[in-house]
């Protein structure tokens, strides 16, 4: 019987796993199928405290991993299948196949954000497609780039590129934008942002990197036209999707699938299970956020076990 189990391998699993380990909880981490995390598909993470010159994702996660190895943290490789987290003892399985048990578990399996779904998008990632313009904006400082999305994500992604690009396209697949009133009048009042009301891409165009964007105009109707753009960069700001489907029947999530903690904490509704980093946190998406509730979650569980003991 694991004392904690720790389920995902981004800043928060890792900081949540070095804290474990040196409250001598001696933590089994599950890393899943993207190690490192969403982190990974960044370019370069420029915003984490500590790295003045900034620093490539994988090698921040390796640091992270190796830091947490260094205080006896075990890994396990393999996307977790099935848990059962209620009651005293927890199990979860791995690729089907093995079960491990633990009295605590952390779920820290991040959040993915939602992509189109056309192929030149998968051709493009990491050259010029990004979901994530406070991670990657910086690459495009007077280029001219395109955000995809209507919602409040979209409006502030596109509101903070244009004080860094050239010129931002906001494509929106509606007549209107779905973003709260003080967001869509930042986008409609900046000269440098254009909004291409009910447009959607089809295809991303480039030698080896994004130069270009297909897109059609209203679909299907008498009107339907195709449009071009010259763009270096397409940012997806469409949502995104916490990883917690596995978990739903156990702890208690919000409309949008995030875990719910409770008093300012990282416990869940399910007693001995904690959650940090993205998979409960719909606001900040952060590394430093992530690596913060990590930590919290490790605290609070050690707490938790200490509470058994008495
Ligand atoms: P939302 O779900 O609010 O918006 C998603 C947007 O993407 C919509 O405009 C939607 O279009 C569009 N979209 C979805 N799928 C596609 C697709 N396949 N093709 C084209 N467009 C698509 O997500 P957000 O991430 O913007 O926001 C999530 C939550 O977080 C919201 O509650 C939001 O208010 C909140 N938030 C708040 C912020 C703040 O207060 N500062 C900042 C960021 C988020 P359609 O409208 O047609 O469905």
């Amino acid at each position: 019987m694991e004392k904690i189990i720790i389920i995902g391998s981004g800043p928060a699993g890792y900081t949540a796993a070095i804290y474990a380990a040196r409250a001598n909880l001696n933590p089994l981490l599950i890393e899943g199928p993207q190690l490192g995390g969403q982190l990974t598909i960044t370019t370069e993470v420029e915003n984490f405290p500590g790295y003045p010159d900034g620093v490539e994702p994988f090698q921040m996660m390796d640091d992270l991993r190796r830091q947490a190895e260094r205080f006896g943290t075990r890994f396990v490789s393999g996307s977790v299948t099935k848990t059962q987290l209620t009651g005293e003892v927890k199990t979860i399985v791995v690729e089907d196949e093995v079960t491990y048990e633990a009295q605590s578990v952390i779920i820290a399996t991040g959040a993915s954000a939602k992509f189109l779904g056309i192929a030149s998008e998968e051709e493009y990632r990491g050259r010029g497609v990004s979901a994530c313009a406070t991670c990657d904006g910086f690459f495009y400082r007077k280029k001219t780039v395109a955000v995809v999305g209507g919602g409040d994500t979209a409006c502030e992604e596109a509101t903070y590129l244009a004080g860094l690009c050239e010129k931002v396209y906001l494509i929106v697949r509606k007549p209107y934008l779905r973003a709260s009133q003080i967001m869509q009048d930042r986008v409609l009042n900046n000269p440098k942002i254009e909004v291409l009301f009910e447009h959607n891409t089809i295809r991303l165009t480039g030698e080896s990197k994004v130069q270009g964007a297909d897109l059609v105009y209203r679909k299907g109707e008498v009107d339907e036209d195709m449009r071009h753009i010259d763009i270096d960069g397409f940012f997806l700001a469409i949502g995104h999707k916490p990883n917690t489907d596995l978990f739903k029947a156990d702890v208690q999530v919000d409309a949008e699938g995030y875990i719910v903690v409770t008093d300012n904490t990282q416990q869940t509704t399910c007693a001995g299970v904690f959650a940090a980093g993205d998979c409960c946190d719909p606001h900040y998406r952060q590394a430093i956020v992530a690596a913060g509730s990590g930590c919290k979650a490790a605290m609070d569980a050690e707490r938790w076990l200490k509470s058994l003991a008495h």
